[in-house]
């Protein structure tokens, strides 16, 4: 790559310099008239020490070059909008622009979360209305819509159920979690107190009712289960590990970040899960990645009610109104009422979608699954060989006979115009590779991708040095990633990146 480029490199992929390389001294991104006010300069109440000496080092730009910089960096980026992006455990399912057009209406954006209950009936008529349809569609009693992301749900329902075991008189010390879990669950339960309890996975990747019942005493304050299990396959015995665990006095967790192979087909709250949480920014639409925001509401049983984080959304003779009068609530876990934009777009999606809909996005969610995995399985060890869900785990076992391991399968998968699966998750499948093509995509795109990545194994045996160098193509070629995750802040790798940092330094050091 060149360091200062024209308009490109080769065609019309463009190179961009750091923006410190952009602009010229005394540029400026705006040009307005002089002002008819007088007066000197304003007067700030700042202590002088306080005040700086010399202007920040910042690059000065004109409007146009700040918006061909980020709009070119921007084009670099891969998302959703520009290709299939089969992240397993992340449901990168495609986001309806329906749903955006719908959050935009100003009767929406120009509310303020402080404007009185009578002025706006209209947004707490929607939150209660997707607090109803979320509990209806996990077979649950009630919800709350404040947690701000797939792990503040967990956190917020592990609080109400040691809320609710203390109101019986013993918040117990241990929770329940299977070996393939996500790491926020071990983490919530730290955060809220709980002492973790490994469960191992059976040999054929579900949690076996005796595995539970042996864990299960008077100190377990409940079991904590994900279901589809990341593993992408049902637990098939849930009815009875719940039945365990109720007898004992505990309660259940579900960990539903990933609904995707249920909703409309199968409830967990009939399965004895006593609270579980959706992540709507996976399985209902809502944008995912670039820093959110997520939402992450908690469903619950009746048992749990009480316990909800306060406010609740509540009706009462065609009123809509807070209601705060929840003396045994866990309090609030979030500023005003959670990522409300993110509520709007979830209930455009449920609304779009209907019933049958949704029913149907569960049905072609678990096909699409298993047909990557069918298609796949003679070129890929699949652990787990029975029907999957929503999402299949292989491994490379097979390619590392041959020295390739799942980290360079994944990176000459962006040659190909792919964003790699999941990689090396969940822990208990080394190796791993989780690919969730979601229901949004079409056969073709599935062909094309499952032809992609049979191309990719055949290199593994005839051509290995290609798979050794990827990615090729991209702007920035491979990157040491564990000295970046050792020293985050030597990432650099590239003639321009290291330009970046000598820039940024020199900012930072001028604030
Ligand atoms: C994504 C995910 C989470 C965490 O959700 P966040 O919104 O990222 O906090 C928890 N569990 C599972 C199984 C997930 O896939």
């Amino acid at each position: 790559m060149t360091q200062h480029p024209g308009p490109g490199d080769s065609g019309l992929i463009f190179n961009e310099p750091v923006i410190f390389e952009r602009g010229a001294p005394g540029r400026k991104g705006y040009s307005l008239p002089e002002s008819e006010l007088s007066g000197g300069e304003a007067e700030v109440d700042i202590e002088k020490e306080l005040l700086r000496e010399q202007e920040p080092l910042l690059p000065e730009v004109s409007e146009f070059d700040v918006i061909r910089h980020f709009t070119r960096l921007s084009q670099w980026n891969y998302s959703i909008d520009t290709g299939f992006y089969p992240l397993g455990s992340c449901t990168m399912k495609y986001n309806p622009k329906v749903n955006e057009a719908v959050a935009s209406m100003p009767g929406w954006t120009q509310l303020h979360p402080l404007q009185d209950e009578d002025s706006i009936q209209g947004a707490l008529e929607l939150m209660f209305h997707l607090q109803q349809d979320l509990a209806k569609i996990s077979g649950m009693d009630a919800a709350s819509l404040q947690p701000a992301a797939g792990a503040q749900g967990e956190f917020t329902g592990l609080l109400m159920i040691r809320a609710y075991l203390e109101s019986k008189g013993n918040p117990r010390k241990k929770v329940l979690i299977p070996d393939s879990a996500h790491g926020t669950n071990p983490a919530s339960c730290a955060a809220c107190g709980y002492e973790v309890v490994t469960l191992k996975s059976s040999s054929t990747g579900v949690l076996d009712p005796e595995t539970v019942r042996q864990a299960m005493d008077e100190d377990v304050a409940a079991l904590m289960v994900t279901n589809p299990n990341t593993l992408g396959l049902f637990e098939t015995h849930i009815q009875e590990i719940t039945k365990i665990v109720h007898d004992q006095g505990g309660l259940v967790y579900c960990d539903g970040a990933n609904q995707n192979a249920l909703i409309g087909k199968a409830r967990v709250g009939d399965m004895g899960i006593d609270v579980l949480h959706f992540n709507l920014h996976k399985t209902f639409t809502t944008p995912h990645g670039g820093g959110g925001p997520g939402s992450g509401p908690v469903a619950v049983k009746k048992i749990l009610e009480p316990f909800l984080p306060t406010p609740v959304i509540a009706h009462k003779e065609g009123h809509y109104y807070f209601d705060k009068n929840r003396s045994q609530s866990v309090g609030r876990v979030k500023s005003f009422y959670g990522n409300f934009g993110m509520l709007i777009r979830a209930y455009t999606y449920i609304r779009e979608m209907g019933a049958e809909g949704l029913k149907q996005v569960a049905e072609r969610a678990v096909l699409n699954a298993n047909y990557v995995r069918v298609k796949l399985q003679d070129d890929l060890h699949l652990p787990y060989p029975q029907i999957c869900m929503h999402e299949v785990v292989f491994s490379d076992k097979k390619q590392s006979e041959v020295g390739i391991k799942t980290m360079q399968i994944a990176k000459r998968l962006i040659d190909y115009g792919y964003h790699p699966p999941t990689v090396y998750f969940p822990l208990i499948v080394a190796g791993a590779l989780m690919i969730e093509p979601t229901e949004t995509e079409s056969l073709h795109t599935l062909d094309s991708f499952i032809a992609a990545f049979k191309q990719i194994l055949e290199e593994c045996e005839i051509k290995p040095r290609l798979i050794l160098d990827a990615p090729e193509v991209t702007h920035i070629r491979r990157l040491d990633e564990v000295r970046a995750a050792k020293q985050p802040h030597y990432i650099y790798t590239t003639k321009s990146e290291k330009q970046f940092k000598k820039h940024i330094l020199k900012f930072l050091n001028s604030l």
